[in-house]
This record gives structure tokens, sequence and C-alpha cells, in this order.
């Protein structure tokens, strides 16, 4: 494995030559690092359009020892494994806990939480109410919650997943569609869930300026989110160029490198806050 694998070959000890023992002492490690709290939440800001911020997102960092590990070595190990619902209920709590925390601040107290969420999360019939009980413990305003899906979605029991949305709709939760047209788009969609936001992905971002027909996409999406009365948030941004683009193109919010990175969640919090909450 390359510089990508790197991280998560040294967990393996090189005598367990069999996949399977591969995969348990991963799994081991993963339920240690639960246990331990090594699941950290870092924070990257967004912006509006006039540079005013407006929230951040939620992105889950593995802290072992002084090893940090980025999703990609984690996620989808953990959505086979099942161990995404833990670990989803952790990042979930935390957040609200942090959105609790920012309650009546002068500067976090207006910000909104976006918080990934994973298909296997939303499969599950309990999801709505395991929400509506972080939220109860948390004190959490549910309206500053967003919840980030991607278009996987799209693949279940379209109407399971769409009755789950409206009912965390209606305790005033808001949703967004990640990495907006990567995956199974479909337009109907858009029409019939309960969405607040698109989130045009990084891939079309990355290419304006350099390939007319990113520019024309971001110009469609943007003008489709128009229609349906859709904020639209731009990850991504690294360059000046397109964040000009962008605001100028009519979006309501910009995340990436050029605005702010990601930040554990203390160091947000400091960074941001009036009244130096945390
Ligand atoms: P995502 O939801 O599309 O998150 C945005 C990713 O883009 C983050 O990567 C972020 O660090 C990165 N990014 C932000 N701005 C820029 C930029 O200007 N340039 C570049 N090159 N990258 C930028 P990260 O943190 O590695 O997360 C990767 C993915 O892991 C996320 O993609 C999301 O799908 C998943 N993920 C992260 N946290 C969670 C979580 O708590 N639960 C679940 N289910 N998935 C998560
Ligand atoms: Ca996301
Ligand atoms: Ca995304
Ligand atoms: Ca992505």
């Amino acid at each position: 494995a390359k510089a990508d694998g790197r991280g998560v070959a040294r967990f393996f000890d090189p005598s367990m030559q069999d996949a399977a023992d591969r995969r348990a002492a991963f799994e081991a490690a993963m339920r240690d690092g639960l246990s331990l709290g090594q699941f950290r939440l870092f924070c990257q800001p967004q912006f509006d359009c006039h540079g005013n911020l407006t929230g951040g997102e939620v992105l889950v960092r593995w802290q072992r020892g002084a090893e940090l590990l980025g999703p990609d070595h984690f996620i989808g190990f953990a959505e086979e494994s099942g161990l995404i619902l833990p670990l989803g209920e952790h990042v979930l709590k935390e957040s609200c806990r942090a959105l609790a925390r920012w309650d009546g601040d002068a500067m976090l107290g207006h910000l909104k939480l976006a918080v990934n969420v994973s298909v296997h999360q939303m499969r599950d019939p309990e999801f709505p109410e395991r929400v509506a009980r972080i939220l109860d413990v948390t004190g959490a305003p549910p309206g500053r919650l967003y919840l980030e899906l991607t278009e996987s979605v799209f693949a279940e029991d379209m109407q399971e997943i769409t009755r789950r949305m409206f009912e965390l709709r209606a305790r005033g939760i808001c949703f967004a569609l990640d990495d907006f047209g990567t995956g199974y788009s479909s337009l109907a969609y858009l029409q019939r869930f309960p969405l607040s936001a698109l989130k045009i992905d990084r891939s079309f971002v990355r290419n304006l300026g350099i390939d007319p027909g990113s520019a024309s996409i971001v110009e469609a999406i943007i003008a489709l989110a128009r229609k349906f009365e859709l904020e639209i948030v731009a990850e991504g941004v690294e360059l000046e160029a397109q964040r000009s683009f962008l605001t100028h193109g009519g979006c309501s919010s910009l995340q990436g490198f050029l605005l702010g990175r990601p930040v554990p969640m203390a160091e947000f919090e400091h960074a941001y806050s009036a009244a130096g909450v945390g």
C-alpha cells in the first residue's frame, strides 16, 4: 500500500496472513478506539458569499497515539462491519454537544453544524428516534443541525428513507445532499426529499477554470438548486478564482482550504467564539 494505506497497514501484524484475521484485528482496534474516545471531531468552517462564517462541517479523525487517521482509512471498513452505527452515534452526540455549548454565544450561537450520515444509519428504522434522544439529552437546537446524505441513499428503499427524512425534518433538522452530481442523481428526488441544501462536489469545483464542462455543470447545479429553493454549498474551494466564480455564480456557502481547513473542534470554537466557549 502507498501513502493512503500506510496508516492502516501499520495496525496489522505481518503474521496475520489471513484477510479475515486482519479484518478481525482492525475491527477490534476500532472497537477499542471507540471505547477509548479515540475518534475525534474536526470541524471545517463554511462562509457565506460575503465572507461571514455560517457554520461548519464535522469531519471525524481517528487519533491513535501520535497518529491521526483520516476517514478514508476507516469509514469504508466501519460501513462493512457495522461499526458505522456506534461511530455515527458518537459523532452525532459530540456534534450535538457542541451545538448545545454554542447556544447563546454571540458568535457561535447562530452557526449551523453539518454532520455526515452514512446510508447504513438511514437504513436503521430506529435512526429518527436515536437522533431525537441525542437532541433531548444534549439540549442541542435541532434547527442548527444539518445531516449530510450522499446520493447512495437513492439505491435504498425510497419509501422508508423518505419517511425517516420527513420524521426528522418535522423535528426541525435539515438535510443536505452531499457530493451532488457524482452518484445516481435523480432529479425526481430533489422534489421528493425534504432537502434544504445541495453540496456541489469537489471534483466540479476543482476543475473550474480548467475544464469548461465543469463550469457548465456548476452553473446548472446552481440554477437547479434555485428552482428548488435549496441552499448551495460548494466544497473544495482552494483557489481565489474558484471562490470568485462560485460567489458570482450565486452559491450560498463556500467551504475549502482557501477559507479554512478542518481543525479540532476545540480549536474551531476558540478561533471563532467571541466569549471563548469551551
Ligand atoms: P466529504 O463529506 O465530501 O467531506 C469533505 C472532504 O473534503 C473532507 O475530507 C475535507 O477535509 C476535504 N476538503 C475540504 N476542503 C477541501 C479543499 O479545499 N481541498 C481538498 N482537496 N479537500 C478538501 P475528509 O475529512 O478526509 O473526509 C473524507 C470523507 O469521509 C468525507 O467526505 C465523508 O464522506 C467521510 N466522513 C468524514 N467524517 C465522517 C463521519 O463522521 N461520518 C461519515 N459517515 N462519514 C464521514
Ligand atoms: Ca460531507
Ligand atoms: Ca462532500
Ligand atoms: Ca466526498
